[in-house]
This record gives C-alpha cells, sequence and structure tokens, in this order.
C-alpha cells in the first residue's frame, strides 16, 4: 500500500475502510537466505537496504517481542552528526543524508524535522573543544555554527545565563540536527522491508545457532527450527545474551537508560539543547511535552525501568540550565537497555563463526546512526566485506587497541 495524497482523500470519503496493514504478520518460512534478528530500528534498516539496495529476496527479521517495543521507541529521538573523530563523523553525516531522504525512500511520514541541536558551553576550555569539534565536522561535510551568548539568548531568552557556577558562554550549532518520532521509524522502515517481501515475524524469539563446521546452518527459536545461509545480529541491549549462545563474551555491559516527557506545554523550546555543565538534553515533542534524558543509571541491567535517584539527578541538571523546568509537571517516565561498548563506539563485523555477523555496541546514540548501520550492515551481510565507512567499527579494535574513544574518557561505560 502505497501514502499519498489521493490514498488520504480517498479514505477520508470512504469512512477508512480501505486501509491495509502498513506490515504483513506471518508465519516463518523454513528456511531464509538471510535471518536478521532483532526488529529493532537497525534490524528493520538492515533488512529493508537488503531488499532495496543489495536485492537479496529472501530475507525474514525475527522480533521476540513486538516491533517497535525495544529502545527505537524508547528513545529522545534525536538525530545529528556532531562528532570529531574521522573514524565516526563520515559514517554519523552519512546517517543524517539518509534521514533526509528517509521518509521519500521508505514512503512514510516519520516527522524528520531538522530543528537543530544546540551544545552549550559554560567554558574557555569547552569553547575550544567545540571549536575543535564544529571544525572536524565542517571537514567532513557536516554543518556547525559556533555561537556566542547573545545569539543563543535570542533563541533561547529563558536560560540561566549568569548562573555563578555554569555561566553560558556559547554553543555549538548543528542545524541539520533535530528529532524524528521514533516509533514512526520502526513502522516505516517494517512497511518499506515487508512492502520489498521481507518477512516480518514478531513474537519469535531465536533460543540458539546452529553450527556446522564452524559455519552457521539455521536458528532454533520460539516457532521452531528454521534453516539460513547468513544471520544477522541485531539485538542491541541484549547482544551479550544473545552472543553468549556461540561461547562468546563481547566488550559490551547493559545500562539503563531513562527518557521523561513532561506534560504538555505551549512551544518553548524550538530545537534539542544540551547543557555542557552536566549530563542534560532536551527537546519538546510536537504534541508540547519537554522530552529530556540524562546519564544512564550506572550499574548493569536489564531492566526497562529506572531509578529515582538518577530522575533527580537529570531534573538537577536540567533546573541549573532552565529554572523554569522545576515548574513543569513530569507525566511519564520509561527506561531502555543500553548496549554500552567500552570504548562509547558501535561494532559492525563479522564474528568467528562464518555467516555470521554482528551489530551492536550503539551506546544512547544508536538512534542517530540507523539509516547508516542499516546500510552499513546490509552490505557487509550481503557482500561479506565491510563497507568503507564501517572499516573501523570492528570487534578486533578491542583486543588490538585501536580503540575509537569519541569522548577521551576510556573504557568505562558509565563515563561516556
Ligand atoms: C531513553 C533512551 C534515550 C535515547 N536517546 C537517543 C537519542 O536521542 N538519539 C540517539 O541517537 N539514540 C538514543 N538512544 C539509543 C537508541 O535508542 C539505541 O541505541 C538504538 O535504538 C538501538 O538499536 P535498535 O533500535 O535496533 O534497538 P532495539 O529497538 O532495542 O532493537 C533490538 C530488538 O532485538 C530484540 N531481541 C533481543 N533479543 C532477541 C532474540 N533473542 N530474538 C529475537 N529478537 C530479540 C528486542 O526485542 C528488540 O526489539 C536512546 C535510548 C534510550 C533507551
Amino acid at each position: 500500500m502505497n501514502y499519498n495524497f489521493l490514498k488520504l482523500l480517498i479514505e477520508g470519503l470512504n469512512n477508512n475502510k480501505g486501509w491495509l496493514k502498513t506490515w504483513e504478520n506471518v508465519n516463518p518460512k523454513k528456511h531464509y537466505d538471510i535471518i536478521v534478528i532483532g526488529g529493532g530500528g537497525h534490524g528493520l534498516a538492515t533488512a529493508f537496504y537488503l531488499a532495496s539496495e543489495y536485492k537479496e529476496m529472501n530475507v525474514a527479521v525475527l522480533e521476540r517481542g513486538d516491533i517497535g517495543l525495544g529502545n527505537v521507541g524508547r528513545n529522545t529521538t534525536i538525530i545529528r552528526s556532531n562528532y570529531l573523530l574521522k573514524e565516526n563523523i563520515p559514517f554519523y553525516e552519512f546517517s543524517l543524508k539518509l534521514w533526509e531522504g528517509l521518509e521519500k525512500s521508505l514512503n512514510y511520514n516519520a516527522m524528520v524535522s531538522q530543528r537543530g541541536v544546540l551544545n552549550i558551553f559554560h567554558s574557555d576550555y569547552q569553547r575550544d573543544a567545540y571549536t575543535r569539534r564544529g571544525n572536524s565536522m565542517i571537514l567532513n561535510g557536516a554543518d556547525a555554527e559556533l555561537l556566542n551568548v547573545d545569539e543563543i539568548k535570542r533563541m533561547y531568552p529563558f536560560f540561566d545565563y549568569d548562573n555563578a557556577r555554569f555561566p553560558v558562554k556559547g554553543g555549538l550549532l548543528q542545524r541539520r540536527g533535530g528529532t524524528v518520532r521514533h516509533d514512526a521509524v520502526a513502522w516505516g522502515y517494517a512497511h518499506a522491508a515487508n512492502k520489498l517481501g521481507v518477512d516480518i515475524i514478531q513474537n519469535c524469539e531465536v533460543i540458539n545457532f546452529r553450527i556446522k563446521k564452524n559455519k552457521v546452518e539455521g536458528v532454533d527459536t520460539s516457532k521452531g527450527y528454521i534453516s539460513c545461509k547468513k544471520v544477522g545480529c541485531a539485538v542491541a541491549g541484549s547482544s551479550s545474551i544473545l552472543l553468549s549462545k556461540l561461547n562468546m563474551q563481547l566488550p559490551i555491559e547493559s545500562h539503563v537508560l531513562q527518557a521523561f516527557v513532561s506534560e504538555s506545554l505551549k512551544p518553548v523550546i524550538s530545537g534539542v539543547v544540551t547543557f555542557g555543565a552536566g549530563h542534560f538534553y532536551i527537546s519538546q515533542s510536537n504534541k508540547g511535552g519537554l522530552v529530556f534524558g540524562g546519564d544512564i543509571d550506572g550499574y548493569n541491567s536489564y531492566a526497562q525501568r529506572g531509578n529515582l535517584a538518577t530522575l533527580e539527578d537529570v531534573c538537577e541538571s536540567g533546573m541549573a540550565l532552565m529554572p523554569m523546568l522545576g515548574n513543569c509537571r513530569l507525566l511519564r517516565t520509561w527506561g531502555g537497555t543500553m548496549d554500552m561498548s567500552m570504548d562509547g563506539s558501535p561494532i559492525i563485523d563479522k564474528i568467528h563463526i562464518k555467516n555470521i555477523f554482528l551489530n551492536a555496541g550503539w551506546c544512547y546514540g544508536g538512534f542517530k546512526a540507523t539509516p547508516a548501520s542499516g546500510w552499513c550492515f546490509a552490505h557487509l551481510i550481503s557482500t561479506g566485506k565491510p563497507h568503507k565507512l564501517i572499516s573501523d567499527f570492528t570487534l578486533n579494535r578491542f583486543y588490538d587497541g585501536s580503540i575509537i574513544d569519541e569522548k577521551g574518557q576510556g573504557a568505562q561505560p558509565n563515563l561516556h
């Protein structure tokens, strides 16, 4: 089914009786050429690009629950490409370009909104660091502008500019950054992949792998055995559990990250803003809720809920930047399970078993990477060779020490 103006008009006159399902729920076939485990953003994007770019026509996505209930539907919806290191910035810029054309390529309204991402700085040292980052972005084809405090005052007059501890000194703005409605990304990719013949199989948990002569032959699932030629694992916070079935210990810890949404307010925050003196980021949804978040909860967990101490810490950071936040009532909170890698950067690579591929380690930044991750993972699975944009996202870097330490904070997930 195509979504277009004529169809909307016809359905409006027809009492909306003619809409078809966004994707078909099917039972698994006995065999697929490629199985993608995990129906989150990355798994669904991989399946879509496998079919659309690499012409793989016998592909299934196996999702243990329902599409969109993992991190893809739990994040704070921010997209950006404001990275520093040469291993990261071209990849995230490619992703941002794919976001810019996403709705057309999926024929689905994901509410991509390039409303700008502003990183506030509070010291001369931070200004220099952001200037360096901005220069790296521009050299790699991304957009970046350094704003002084007066320019920020015109955009956000209600910040606490003269806070003695955290004076606002300026900010790095990426105008092309913004937000995307997260669950529509899952639905859109599922819709478009399904239209190209990909089977989307929900409530189908992969329990184990069948391996012969160090090569994958299929997977055991809650819906029975399915044979296949290749498997792509894109299960985010469950990566350690899934890969432990292959006796692998990944350089990944699972941590909870929470999101918070306030009651609906009139439009007040036009873009995305991050605080530079604590971990706090905020935007406003189209429905009016202030959507914000901060640090991971700081202990290993697979729970999809967080604790009150982190809530307090996030709200304190928020109020240090915009005291008016204290007058606002919190409506909802939830948590997601983050696959925190040891250097804060992702892994898209082969593993020691032939024809099994791994996509993991997204930490709390994997939403913005969804299109590029799907594209590059599809390339790896289909061709067996890494796409040039992910040639550094190897598993081996944790053995040979060539880590991608974007934040310069070392091998401690709770710090990056
Ligand atoms: C509160 C919060 C805020 C965030 N904010 C941002 C942000 O603003 N910007 C940003 O870029 N990123 C953000 N992120 C991170 C981002 O959401 C994740 O990095 C990204 O969504 C992970 O990839 P995914 O979408 O494929 O994961 P998921 O949606 O979690 O997909 C993995 C899927 O695998 C399934 N699965 C697991 N095990 C199995 C199995 N054995 N068999 C079958 N299926 C299985 C799960 O059910 C799940 O649906 C945030 C995350 C959270 C929780």
